[in-house]
């Protein structure tokens, strides 16, 4: 069976960058934790420096449930009240499978090989909401009405939010390489990131909120037991929303030509 070759980490591609909050940004802390102001839907804050974040599963998830929608994988694991996701059950499937190889399967599936993709935390850049109005540390605070569906009675909730213009940095995505086949799969990345900045991040999308930017972006290959950084030697652009096909192509065959030409 494929799934018993022994792995090879054949190189890593790192891209970096930086996510602008375009709209307000609500990623919802845990309901009943210790919240500032007591607001009823708090966001997510670093337990030591008490700052908003970016938890890098809040953008992965979305970028995996984006590209499950786009592929129309089947939604068939539960993972949590109400919420499904693809992954494969059987592990003949998974190398054909456009979404199992890039963002993993859960632990208990037969199909497991190293997952691809990894997202780290990303942290408020502080300075970019100086001068900001903002009601709480970092944050404003947004009524919203709820409407009940019975009653049609509405509730107001007062929903905690990182306010437009905030920075979140540094991004860091890593995307390892096993296969030659991942350069491929690394476009898809792209798209999925794509997918995000055409969408929203966290909660209260189709209110509004969570339309971010990715910019400032660099991206960097090693490869090999060498493990030496690579730069593009033209770069591609650092706003994502002016990445085309091309430079998708374009980046895919960079990787390929510094971690896959040298084989013997
Ligand atoms: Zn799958």
């Amino acid at each position: 069976m494929a799934m018993e070759k022994s792995v090879t980490l054949a190189g890593r591609v790192i891209i970096t960058g930086t996510i602008v909050a375009k709209s307000g940004l609500h990623i919802g802390g845990a309901a009943g934790a210790l919240a500032i102001g007591g607001v009823d839907m708090p966001v997510i804050r670093d337990p030591v420096t008490q700052q908003p974040y970016i938890p890098g599963s809040s953008l992965r998830g979305k970028m995996r449930s984006q590209w499950e929608k786009l592929t129309g994988a089947e939604q068939n694991t539960s993972i949590g009240k109400q919420v499904k996701i693809h992954t494969c059950s059987d592990a003949s499937n998974y190398n054909q499978c456009r979404v199992c190889p890039i963002y993993g399967v859960t632990g208990d599936k037969p199909a497991s090989f190293p997952t691809r993709l990894l997202v780290r935390d990303i942290p408020l850049v502080p300075s970019s909401l100086e001068g900001a109005q903002t009601d709480l540390p970092y944050t404003e605070v947004k009524w919203e009405a709820a409407i009940d569906r019975v009653t049609s009675a509405a509730t107001p909730r007062q929903i905690e939010r990182v306010p437009a213009g905030a920075v979140f940095s540094p991004m860091e995505i890593v995307f390892n390489l096993y296969e030659e086949k991942d350069v491929e799969r690394l476009k898809d990345v792209i798209t999925a990131m794509q997918l995000v900045e055409d969408d929203y991040l966290g909660g209260h999308g189709s209110r509004g909120s969570g339309k971010v930017a990715f910019e400032e972006l660099a991206v960097v290959c090693k490869a090999g037991e060498e493990y030496k950084a690579h730069s593009p030697a033209d770069g591609f652009p650092s706003k994502l929303s002016e990445w085309t096909d091309e430079h998708k192509n374009k980046l895919s065959e960079w990787v390929r030509g510094i971690v896959f030409s040298k084989k013997e």
